[in-house]
């Protein structure tokens, strides 16, 4: 049994279908890359597996599952429940997500008492050894620090405190580091690995830096425009991607001097809620497109351990099939 699965997972608002019949899975253990430029749907899609698409979003799913309970199924409260101790998630920028009223303290201490419990003296050591975790040095004295006291860096390792408090099983990272400055990015995303190693958490890792995933994911899921185009075990998707979409992320990859592609790979955008082409989505943008691309939308090939959504798959050579 995975310990996540969807299957033809939709989030739409109103005749807008932000992410659009998306299936995958998430094994123990796994790192899971979803790349895509913004707009993609990545963001939208992991909110609805915490329960956070409010009114009037709407998410339907065939199957939405945690360890095989049904969390579509399950009552609200008990969701909640789950989507704050087994399933955390990391946003982007952590001084939204850190309450600025607060000390650091006071907010680790929070997260772990709704869960978990325990005298105060208790919750206390039990937050210093979180900071400790997640590298922040001196923590005792760093407790009563308000957010604002902190360096972006140092209030994401917090977030980062805050989401394992409750030993999650799965964690959801969505950009965890793209408001940080690029040498302290690594060490974010150093730290992320290494305590997804020791606790064999499931990891979610959204990002745009395509070099990064290929560096720490075990599988990848590229998307586009709300849909899933290919997928598969990191190695095979990077070294012969079989969708065209794919093969242009990969070759802008050494164009970028820094080596974070922001998947510009070809001209124009992701269509939006107005604008979006008959067929295939990225057909006004594929290099390969035919008349046939442009009237009928390509079905997914494969299965969830290996999907592709075109009609002409490429070759091991990189070619369209004939
Ligand atoms: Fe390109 Fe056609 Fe494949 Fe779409 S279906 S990605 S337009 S070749
Ligand atoms: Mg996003």
């Amino acid at each position: 049994m995975s310990l996540l699965q969807l299957e033809n997972l939709s989030v739409t608002f109103g005749s807008f279908r932000a992410v659009d019949n998306i299936s995958y899975k998430v094994e123990e253990g796994e790192v899971l890359g979803i790349v895509g430029e913004s707009g993609s749907g990545k963001s939208v899609s992991s909110l609805s597996i915490m329960g956070l698409i409010d009114f009037p979003g709407k998410v339907s799913a065939d199957q939405l599952t945690f360890d095989g309970q049904d969390l579509q199924a399950m009552p609200e409260k008990q969701r909640r429940k789950l989507t704050g101790s087994d399933i955390a998630m990391i946003f982007q920028d952590p001084m939204t997500s850190l309450n600025p009223c607060f000390t650091v303290g006071y907010q680790i201490i929070e997260a772990l008492k709704t869960h978990q419990g325990g005298s105060k003296k208790e919750l206390k050591s039990r937050a210093i050894e979180l900071l400790t975790q997640v590298g922040i040095p001196a923590p005792e004295s760093r407790l009563d620090n308000y957010p604002h006291q902190l360096s972006g860096g140092m209030s994401q390792r917090v977030m980062i405190a805050m989401s394992i408090a409750c030993d999650p099983r799965l964690l959801i990272a969505d950009e965890p580091t793209t408001a940080l400055d690029v040498t302290i990015q690594a060490q974010i995303i150093d730290l992320l690995i290494e305590l997804q190693r020791k606790k064999q958490m499931g990891l979610v890792l959204i990002t745009h830096d395509l070099a990064l995933v290929a560096e720490v994911a075990h599988r990848v899921i590229v998307m586009y425009a709300g849909q899933i185009v290919e997928s598969g075990p990191a190695s095979e998707v990077f070294s012969t991607p079989r969708h065209p979409y794919t093969q242009a992320l990969l070759a802008s990859l050494p164009e970028s001097a820094s080596g974070k592609a922001r998947l510009e790979a070809l001209p124009g955008v992701v269509p939006g809620q107005y604008d979006r082409p008959l067929g295939c989505l990225l057909s006004p943008r594929c290099p390969y497109a035919t008349d046939h691309c442009r009237k009928v939308e390509p079905a997914n090939q494969g299965d969830l351990d290996r999907q592709v959504k075109c009609h002409t798959p490429l070759d091991r050579e990189g070619r369209p099939a004939a």
